[in-house]
């Protein structure tokens, strides 16, 4: 199979050009101008953006929490990703706390293998860390391809780690050549607010919000970035909110020390007043929860300033059934929301239609900046001969609205409904394949591929 993609304005991180780019298997072949290949497909790109697909690096498919099910699984999510301009996402393993790190690894390919329809990788959750699973990390980074550690500062009793314990994870993982993520944030002020409030009968979504205030981010980053420098592992903080704690790596790399961070697309456009309305605000409710304006205005800033590297979703979807378990007491409410299909949209709508970022940082920090961190450029993340055809069609002028009533996401609402968008994903190829086409998907769950990846660094 190949495909011809004529007049495509391609904009890449760095470049913005007019060109054609030939396409033979998954693999981009040629770029240049006037191409005259053959093709068994010819698509004419005029007056389109054509982008690399998006790389969502922090989505939970099909992932038990809080006695449930997140509501999208590997079909469903990675279908949602692709009509939304993601051709690629990377999940959390989470260990259960006792087994090793192999039981879990194999539990979530049970549920992902042959499933998905975009492609994939795994971070691996190590909630438990010893002598045992110390000796498999790095079995997961040299045969698996998985070389990013997800840890937890918060959630004690079920996936926290201790500061000792994440020591010991950093020095192994920077001898293997991996990465620590890290959840960020100050799990036991975090439970002792929760326990407050509880007993002074404070139930609402709102007091989700008001348990973890900024301090318990701020805190538990910069406690974060201090062991980083202290091991020299790589450190990549997900889903940062806040002034505070993008202030506290801000300290950090003044001292010559790199830091990636994650922001997430809600925390950039949406603000805690939503948790003020009643129990509407428990589809806000995640963590870290929503923050101020001024949060907002920081994270535009920080993507400007190099600081934050990646826009991804946190996309942890629960239809509203499910939220409902929460009703009488916000520490019940599952926690995640639905945005995988909606993040390459959203950020194009109110970062480059609105002047806040360049058409260049967008594909840098929603395509770009996921791949060469976790280990897949060039292969994925940009447009260049030799790498693989995962490609966005882009109709930068045409408005739309968002909803529950068209999305793909198996969830019953969204946190955008009637957010009208301008820009809209088109046409969407994944290695060489066109996997959406006239709001069509046109390729089947088990073409997702999953993507071993490569040792990482600091450096990129
Ligand atoms: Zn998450």
């Amino acid at each position: 199979m190949s495909i011809l993609i004529k007049n495509a304005r391609v904009v890449t991180a760095t470049d913005d050009y007019v060109a054609d780019i030939f396409i033979e298997g998954e693999t981009i072949k040629a770029i240049g101008n006037n191409l005259s290949e053959k093709a068994d497909k010819k698509i004419d790109a005029s007056g389109k953006l054509v982008f690399p697909g998006g790389i969502d690096p922090h989505v939970h498919l099909d992932m038990p929490f809080m006695g449930t099910y997140s509501s999208d699984n590997y079909e469903t999510g990675t279908r949602a990703a692709l009509f939304g301009g993601t051709t690629m996402v990377i999940d959390f393993i989470l260990q259960k706390q006792g087994n090793s790190l192999q039981a879990a690894l194999e539990e979530w390919r049970g549920r992902s293998d042959n499933n998905c329809i975009g492609d994939y990788s795994f971070h691996m959750a190590v909630t438990d860390f010893n002598e045992n699973t110390k000796k498999e990390i790095q079995g997961l980074i040299e045969k698996e391809g998985i070389v990013s550690f997800k840890t937890f500062m918060a959630y004690k009793g079920a996936l926290m780690i201790d500061d000792r314990q994440m020591i010991g994870l950093m020095e192994e993982v920077k001898k293997h050549g991996g990465l620590i993520n890290v959840h960020a944030t100050n799990g036991d002020m975090i439970d002792y607010l929760v326990a407050k409030h509880r007993v002074e009968g404070k139930l609402s979504p709102l007091y989700h919000y008001l348990s973890q205030p900024e301090i318990t981010e701020a805190e538990a980053s910069e406690r974060f970035v201090d062991m980083s420098y202290y091991t020299g592992c790589p450190g990549y903080i997900v889903h940062l909110t806040c002034e505070g704690a993008l202030n506290a790596v801000r300290n950090a790399t003044r001292r010559n020390q790199k830091m990636f961070v994650e922001t997430c697309i809600q925390y950039l456009i949406l603000d805690a007043s939503l948790y003020e309305q009643n129990f509407e605000g428990a589809k806000w409710v995640m963590s870290p929860p929503l923050r101020q304006k001024k949060d907002q205005d920081t994270l535009w800033a920080g993507i400007n300033q190099g600081l934050v590297q990646v826009v991804a979703t946190d996309h942890c979807p629960f239809k509203w059934e499910q939220k409902l378990m929460g009703k009488d007491d916000f520490s019940k409410i599952p926690n995640g929301h639905p945005a995988i299909e909606n993040r390459m949209e959203l950020l194009y709508s109110e970062g480059v239609n609105k002047g806040k970022i360049t058409l260049n940082k967008y594909v840098e920090v929603a395509c770009t900046n996921p791949a060469k961190i976790f280990g897949m450029f060039p292969r994925k993340g940009t447009i260049a001969v030799g790498s693989d055809a995962d490609i966005v069609i882009f109709d930068p002028n045409e408005k739309h609205k968002l909803s529950a009533k068209t999305h793909h996401m198996n969830v019953d609402y969204s946190g955008y409904e009637g957010w009208e968008v301008t820009g809209k994903v088109k046409t969407v190829l994944l290695r060489g394949k066109v996997a959406i086409e006239n709001n069509h998907c046109k390729i089947d769950k088990g073409y997702g591929k999953f993507i071993k990846r490569n040792k990482v660094s600091d450096k990129i």
